[in-house]
């Protein structure tokens, strides 16, 4: 591996609760060379060997071996849906999946972004990574955008192996708990920036990993606008009523960058003015949420 972590472990002892906190030091090199050292599993594979990553995990796994997994959706409590605020304020975010569920680049999107001057939250995948690694690169150096944590290999977030629209999630906690902590170490290494926020695959996730993930300092996001673009060819005014309609002040909408043939762009262009002639300003999520209130 192309670089070290050194973890420092802290346990707080809270009545019965342990909390670990994991601060983590990357030495990286300036730009990565290889993206090979890079792929989920040569990535994953050596971080399991790593003495204070799996440190962490052996205990958050056996910190949750008694825990039911409670609800099981899309906005289960502790998902955060919206944030507040007095403005006008929303925050557009798209997701990139990888694999099976999409490695393309939106670049229309992503350009007309940038035209318009639109900050926006861009939740990848470990997977659409591994497939777009300099776009990745280029992606991560523009200071209009924040990269956050969509999972190492794009699973929905289960304790005990859920699926949803015939995704398998993950099979149990130390699984779920690499889905999350392994992207945002790769994400890390790669970017050289630390994500905050994650959002499961599908957005699908139980309580039991949204309170694993509490503990790891990660927030989970949800959405509080389905724009529906994921929906395979839906017409884009379908996409832009979705998004117009029920529009309000801290609304965060969930799109997605990585499927070029879908009506994404094409919604965009009229959503974007429309929003803006109703008064809206477009903000990213760690503007929007800056710190746990
Ligand atoms: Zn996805």
């Amino acid at each position: 591996m192309q670089f070290k972590l050194k973890n420092i472990l802290m346990s707080i002892h809270m009545r019965n609760i342990t909390a670990f906190i994991l601060l983590q030091f990357a030495v990286i090199p300036s730009t990565p060379q290889n993206s090979k050292d890079y792929t989920n599993a040569i990535f994953l594979n050596k971080l399991n060997k790593d003495t204070s990553y799996s440190t962490l995990k052996n205990r958050i796994i056996s910190g949750f071996a008694q825990t039911k997994p409670g609800a099981w959706g899309e906005s289960v409590p502790g998902v955060i849906t919206r944030f507040n605020t007095q403005n006008k304020y929303i925050a557009f975010t798209f997701d990139a999946c990888g694999g099976k569920n999409g490695i393309g680049y939106d670049i229309e999107l992503i350009d007309f972004l940038h035209k318009e001057q639109i900050p926006a939250t861009l939740f990848i995948t470990g997977k659409w990574i591994d497939a777009n690694f300099s776009t990745f690169l280029r992606l991560c150096r523009d200071t209009l955008f924040e990269i956050e944590n969509h999972g190492l290999n794009h699973k929905p977030c289960s304790v005990d192996g859920k699926s949803i629209y015939g995704i398998p999630g993950t099979s149990n906690i130390a699984e779920a708990y690499d889905e999350i902590e392994a992207n945002a170490l790769k994400i890390k290494a790669i970017a050289k920036t630390s994500t905050h926020f994650y959002r499961s695959a599908t957005a699908y996730i139980d309580e039991a990993c949204v309170t694993m993930a509490g503990k790891m300092g990660v927030r989970v996001v949800g959405f509080q606008i389905l724009s529906g673009d994921a929906v395979p060819f839906t017409p884009a005014p379908i996409i832009e009523e979705n998004v117009i309609k029920k529009i309000k002040p801290g609304a965060i909408v969930i799109m997605h960058f990585n499927h070029p043939e879908w009506n994404t762009y094409e919604a965009m262009k009229n959503i974007v003015p429309n929003l803006r002639q109703m008064g809206y300003t477009f903000v990213r999520l760690n503007d929007a949420l800056a710190s746990p209130k």
